[in-house]
């Protein structure tokens, strides 16, 4: 809820989001499933083109992928219909040759779900539309619109979660976890700057807590950002027209996005669903999934699921849970970590080498895309080098910045560029004695109680042992000197 001028607002967040599906083939048809296809056209034949007398046919594989969507997002597999089917959803647009869309609307794949806290409704197959281009009389010349049909008939999953998200937040961080659930399942690439995963934002506004106000759908939304910007903006326009005691203004409407102006604008009044006249697609078979599936064994199969890979870091390793993000998004990040999670001794260990992964390795990565990573066992053994106290912390960054250009036993390294630690407490009190001789002044004000200048000590010791000398130690030994 959101408070402005000492009133109560309620906004309500549905989400309807489409992924296309990373199959080989269509959804009804034998031809290729390209989305990176760039010539117009070629992916098309009989079927996907609408001629006449032609029949569609199933593809298994994408039902499946989206059975196994509905399993990870369920316990137990009674979220699965027994009985589905398709259906026709009939509307005209140049880029749907049938006249027809091939979708689901009574008896949906899945139904029920949870998702990043969020109730899901349901999860359907559908098939996507051909692609649209508009020139503008400039690139060719004249002023008219080219259908490309590579893409009608790949198969379109479309999830709708329940009206249970209250923030813009929620909204973006939703679609982002639907997107890792595919990505970890291999069921789609769900690139939103591809097209291949697009999110309508249903959203409404009340001022009261029990009773929902009249929602407007933001269509074909194409980044997570956007998502959040045009919740955002929806929440503050529909308030706006409240406090202005206009809100009879706010009607159901399909609004887009205006990127460049930042803001959301209308597109036209919504249709409702018995304007598409839908009716069971007389030339599918029904479906009945669990006959179809072994569910059970389906959902033994299943890859570890981010959730259950977040609970198992922060169990196994109690690490930040930044850094548990960082892996759970990042598939070859996080097989590294655990590689070298596996090599070292403790807890604490591997939180050490999970700091120096997230911040020093991938701050050298963002620096300069070259380097690669060490393998796991030269970084494991940096970070027990330093677990040993055969290195500090400048010695691993050091050795880090070596290995990420030629990868190498970091202990030769370290021997090499003399970055072993040097834990002999005689030697460092004889250099410590050498610098505190120097500066009999600064002495004077260290034990005036400028405690600063213990720190000013350590560093002139680091630097005469170039960087090697235990710090620890150091201060344990300029405090016994300076009594
Ligand atoms: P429609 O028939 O207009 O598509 P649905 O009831 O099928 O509406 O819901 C579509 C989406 O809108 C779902 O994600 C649902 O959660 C969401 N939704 C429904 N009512 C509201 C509301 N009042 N405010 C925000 N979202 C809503
Ligand atoms: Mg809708
Ligand atoms: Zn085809």
């Amino acid at each position: 809820m959101i408070q402005r001028n000492g009133k109560t607002y309620y906004p309500t967040i549905g989400l309807e989001v489409h992924a296309e599906l990373a199959t080989e083939t269509k959804m009804f048809c034998a031809c290729k499933n390209d989305p990176d296809e760039i010539r117009p056209n070629v992916n098309t034949c009989p079927v996907c083109m609408a001629h006449p007398g032609t029949l569609p046919v199933p593809n298994k594989t994408a039902i499946e992928s989206v059975v196994k969507v509905g399993l990870a997002i369920n316990n137990g597999t009674e979220n699965i219909a027994n009985f589905s089917e398709f259906d026709r959803k009939n509307y005209f647009y140049p880029d749907i040759p049938k006249g027809y869309q091939i979708s689901q609307y009574k008896y949906p794949i899945v139904s029920g779900g949870e998702l990043g806290g969020v109730k899901i409704t349901r999860i359907h197959l559908e098939e996507d539309t051909g692609s649209n281009k508009h020139t503008d009389g400039e690139e060719l010349s004249g002023n008219f619109s080219l259908v490309d049909f590579n893409r009608a008939g790949v198969p379109l999953m479309e999830l709708v979660t329940e009206p249970v998200i209250h923030d813009a937040e929620t909204a973006m961080n939703f679609g982002k976890e639907l997107q890792l659930l595919l990505r970890t399942l291999g069921v789609a690439h769900a690139n939103m700057e591809k097209g291949e995963m697009r999110v309508e934002l249903n959203i409404s506004i009340s001022d009261k807590p029990d009773v929902f106000g009249t929602k407007v759908e933001v269509k074909n939304i194409n980044s997570f950002s956007v998502v959040g910007k045009a919740a955002a903006y929806e929440i503050d326009r529909m308030i706006a027209l409240y406090e202005a005691g206009r809100q009879d203004e706010i009607v159901q409407e399909t609004r887009g996005w205006n990127d460049q102006k930042q803001m959301t604008y209308s597109q036209r009044r919504k249709e409702n669903s018995n304007d598409y006249r839908y009716f069971p697609d007389p030339d599918l078979a029904k479906m009945y999934l669990h006959d179809m599936f072994d569910l059970e064994k389906m959902k033994s199969a299943l890859p570890e699921l981010p959730w259950q890979k977040r609970a198992r870091y922060a169990n196994d390793y109690g690490i930040k849970a930044e850094d548990i993000e960082s892996y759970v998004t990042d598939k070859t990040l996080g097989d590294y970590f655990e590689s070298i999670a596996s090599q070292l001794q403790n807890k604490e260990l591997v939180k050490i080498a999970s700091n120096y992964l997230t911040s020093d390795l991938l701050g050298l990565f963002a620096k300069n895309p070259e380097l690669r990573y060490p393998s796991a066992d030269n970084f494991a053994k940096l970070i027990q080098m330093n677990g040993d106290g055969k290195l500090n912390s400048r010695g691993v960054k050091d050795i880090l910045a070596i290995i990420v250009e030629q990868d190498q036993d970091p202990e030769i390294v370290a021997n090499e560029k003399g970055l072993i630690q040097q834990n002999d407490t005689g030697a460092l009190e004889a250099v410590a004695q050498k610098i505190l001789d120097a500066n009999p002044e600064k002495i004077a004000e260290y034990k005036s109680g400028k405690e600063a200048m213990l720190m000013f000590f350590v560093g002139q010791i680091m630097k005469e042992t170039k960087g090697s000398a235990n710090p620890q130690l150091v201060q344990e030994i300029l405090k016994k000197l300076m009594g």
